[in-house]
């Protein structure tokens, strides 16, 4: 690995922390999901694939080029892969003036999915919730889309669709997108928004989810 300096090493360990964080809440289990990060070179710190996320080291992200996601840097260890979201994550920095971009394999993101497939429609509308304030430029007053988009065999292939969402105005102050039946792409300018936006949205994601259940059952009811 690259000589890191004092500001990216401390980057480093706040991912791998965020990483366990997220892992105890279920956000990125079983392998999946994923975190990046800025890295001091204006490259990104992308985290390895198929790896127990809660145990990664500081030492193990890549550094790729986020103007295509080549590797610029690799960890010692030659048998980690870089992140499958790379081309993704790679995206949401170019076309959102991201530099910390977070993967979630969450429940409840897919289940957020679901009223979106329920509806036939191609996004999920969040309102009434106080929470919303934690979304940079939302008020608890604002009604804020979500763009739920398909899932597809390879995480990569996903580049397309993200790419129609990111520049469609009705998802403009959206700083996430569903993927249907997988997860969720959350982003923000530094780590701390991601982090932020990361646990603001999974709330709203829980909430759509139990309103409408509390709805479907209401309306069951004889
Ligand atoms: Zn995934």
């Amino acid at each position: 690995m690259a000589t890191s300096t004092s500001s990216e090493r401390d980057t480093r360990e706040l991912l791998v922390e965020l990483l366990r964080v997220f892992y105890g809440k279920g956000w990125v289990s079983g392998t999946g999901g994923g975190i990046s990060g800025p890295a001091d070179d204006g490259g990104l710190l992308l985290a390895p694939t198929g790896v127990h996320k809660e145990r990664i080291q500081p030492d193990e992200f890549f550094t790729v080029d986020p103007a295509d996601g080549s590797i610029r840097t690799r960890p010692a260890d030659p048998a980690l892969r870089p992140s499958e979201c790379n081309s993704i994550f790679c995206l949401a920095v170019r076309e959102r003036a991201a530099t910390s971009v977070v993967h979630s394999h969450a429940l409840s993101a897919v289940l957020a999915g679901d009223l979106a497939a329920a509806a036939s429609s191609d996004h999920v509308a969040i309102r009434d919730l106080e929470m919303l304030k934690g979304i940079r430029g939302v008020g608890n007053r604002d009604t804020h889309l979500l763009p739920v988009i398909r899932n597809t065999p390879r995480e990569s292939e996903l580049v397309e669709q993200l790419t129609g969402v990111l520049a469609d105005p009705r998802f403009a102050s959206s700083f996430a997108v569903i993927v249907a039946d997988h997860g969720a792409y959350i982003w923000g300018a530094d780590v701390w928004e991601a982090k932020r936006h990361t646990e603001v949205y999974h709330f709203l994601f829980e909430a759509v989810v139990a309103r409408r259940d509390r709805a479907d059952r209401r309306r069951d009811q004889p």
